[in-house]
This record gives C-alpha cells, sequence and structure tokens, in this order.
C-alpha cells in the first residue's frame, strides 16, 4: 500500500509518499529508475533530529529522488537493550522529512522484514569485532543484514551515514565493497547541538542533570583534539586524558577510549593521522558514543 502523505491528518508533510511494504517500495523504486532518477538513501531508525535531517539533505544534493526508511531494527539490538523503549514519532518524523526534501517514507513491519523462520544473516569478520562490536555482542550482525535487505528492496544508488557511528559507516563500506554492491556509501559529518553534544535520538532519555555531564564526552573529545594538534602524539595520555575528564562525572561510566587507525579500526601505537578518537560512556542508563576523526 502507498498512500500519499501521512496517515495522521495534522502532519504537513502531504507531498512525502508514504510506503509501508516491500513489493511497493520496490516498483516504486524500479519506476524512478525507468525514468533515469538517481536515488538517494538514508536508513534512520526515526525519531529524526537535525543530524539525519542533515543526511538527507546531503543525499537530496548527490540524488534526484531521496528514500528514507524508519525501521527499529530488531536484529541489532541485545537482550536487554533499549529496544522496546526506543523513542518514535513518526507524525514528527514525517513533517521534519517533508520539510527536508525526502520523496518516500519507507516504514516496513518487522514482521515483514522478519517472517517466522527467518534465519539469513549478514556478518563482516573484521571492523566489527572491536568497539562497539565487543561491548555489543551481534549488534553489526543486525545492522549489515538490515542494511543489506533495505538496499535490496530500495534499490539505492547513493546511500548516506553519519560519521557519528563511525564503525557502522566503515563496516556498511566493507559489505558494500565485499558483497559488489553498486552503491555509493557517504559518510556526513557528526551534527552537534549548540553546546556540543552529539546529536542523538537516545538522548532523549537524559535527565537534565545527566545531559549536563554527558557534555565531558564532547569537550574531552575537543581538548583531546587539541592536545594531538599541539604535538601529542602518545594514544594512552590520550586515552587517560578523555578518561580522567569522564570520571569526574558520577553518572559517567566508560564503556571505552580508544585511539584507532581511520581505515583498519586497529588500535595505534603512535598517533598519526588519520586516526578517530572513538568514546562509548554510560550516562545514568543511557549509552551515548561519540567521536573525533583526526585526519
Ligand atoms: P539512527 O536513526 O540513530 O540509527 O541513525 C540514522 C543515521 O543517522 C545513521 O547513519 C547515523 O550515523 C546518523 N546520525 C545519527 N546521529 C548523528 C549525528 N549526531 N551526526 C551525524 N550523523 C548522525
Amino acid at each position: 500500500m502507498s498512500r500519499r502523505g501521512p496517515s495522521h491528518p495534522t502532519s504537513t508533510a502531504t507531498d512525502v509518499d508514504f510506503i509501508e511494504d516491500t513489493p511497493t517500495m520496490r516498483l516504486k523504486s524500479r519506476s524512478l529508475k525507468a525514468e533515469c532518477k538517481k536515488i538517494g538513501f538514508v536508513p534512520t531508525m526515526g525519531y529524526l533530529h537535525e543530524a539525519h535531517a542533515s543526511l538527507i539533505r546531503e543525499a537530496k544534493k548527490r540524488a534526484d529522488a531521496v528514500v528514507l526508511s524508519i525501521f527499529v531494527n530488531p536484529t541489532q539490538f541485545g537482550p536487554g537493550e533499549d529496544l522496546d523503549r526506543y523513542p518514535r514519532d513518526l507524525e514528527r518524523d514525517m513533517k521534519i522529512a517533508g520539510e527536508n526534501g525526502v520523496d518516500i517514507i519507507f516504514h516496513p513491519k518487522s514482521e515483514e522484514m522478519y517472517p517466522e523462520g527467518y534465519s539469513t544473516y549478514v556478518t563482516e569478520e573484521t571492523l566489527s569485532r572491536g568497539l562497539c562490536g565487543r561491548s555489543r555482542p551481534g549488534h553489526f550482525r543486525g545492522v549489515a543484514t538490515v542494511v543489506l535487505k533495505l538496499f535490496n528492496i530500495v534499490e539505492p544508488d547513493i546511500a548516506v551515514f553519519g560519521e557519528k557511528d563511525y564503525q557502522q559507516l566503515m563496516v556498511i563500506n566493507k559489505m558494500v565493497s565485499d558483497l559488489n554492491l553498486d552503491i555509493e556509501i557517504v559518510g556526513s559529518p557528526i551534527v552537534r547541538d549548540k553546546d556540543g553534544l552529539a546529536l542523538s535520538s537516545r538522548n532523549e532519555y537524559l535527565t537534565e542533570e545527566e545531559r549536563r555531564q554527558a557534555l565531558a564526552i564532547s569537550s574531552s573529545l575537543v581538548e583531546a583534539r587539541e592536545a594531538i594538534a599541539a604535538g601529542e602524539r602518545s594514544p594512552r595520555k590520550i586515552r587517560e586524558m578523555i578518561s580522567k575528564d569522564l570520571l569526574l562525572h558520577k553518572d559517567i561510566r566508560i564503556e571505552y577510549v580508544e585511539i584507532i587507525d581511520a581505515r583498519t579500526l586497529a588500535h595505534v601505537k603512535e598517533i598519526t593521522p588519520p586516526v578517530v578518537i572513538a568514546v562509548a560512556a554510560f550516562v545514568g542508563k543511557t549509552r551515548l558514543i561519540d567521536n573525533a576523526i583526526i585526519k
């Protein structure tokens, strides 16, 4: 079923096509291709914010039609993670999508993506091992699987992913290259609030006090970047510097602070750009990630 505009009459995004099933999405993509239109794709889990909007605008610049998927993918959540309480607001998402030039929203149902008996998964075996892959076993298997499924349904020419999820961007790039997919992957810079906090749908979980403490993540990354610009080359010193900053805050629990080669994601012995300083930390019960790419 495809319908023009949202099911919610109050929304203003009337010129966005809203598609909820795979055959209709595929037909729509095929007809765009028949008109020689280049398809740009932005996969998301919804609860859109300004960072998603920047990805949409990036796709718009590079393609004739933009497809945005909204799907809270169960296979990338581990047991005890926030799948059930992940924030959702479809009406607001439609408005933001419409205002930023999305042509089609693809909002598949979980039962159609993973029917009973579903048993095929994609595993990238190198880049997905460390960092978030270590603390969230199975996470990147879920991400790679859903992204490949969405690529097969939407058949985009280009797809835009945020650099905030740097490891995810690298895993997708590797999957595309290893599996010979004819899709250009575009990385889009991290979007932050005015005070520096990286935008995330999960920021919604933070209390005011936790949000204040969470600022230490981005500010410690700024400090680390400055230290490297001033000549610091020791990954240990930079890690200690960031950890010390974070541990000043009672509700922050560090999951990892790592300095990795920007291409291989392997730990570096000496800081020689391009490297990424990657941080994952719980602020209260909310897990946040952020990074600084040093080119
Ligand atoms: P999500 O809805 O959180 O799964 O994110 C969908 C896409 O938006 C992914 O490619 C993310 O990397 C990207 N994204 C989320 N937050 C940010 C941010 N603050 N800056 C840049 N990209 C982001």
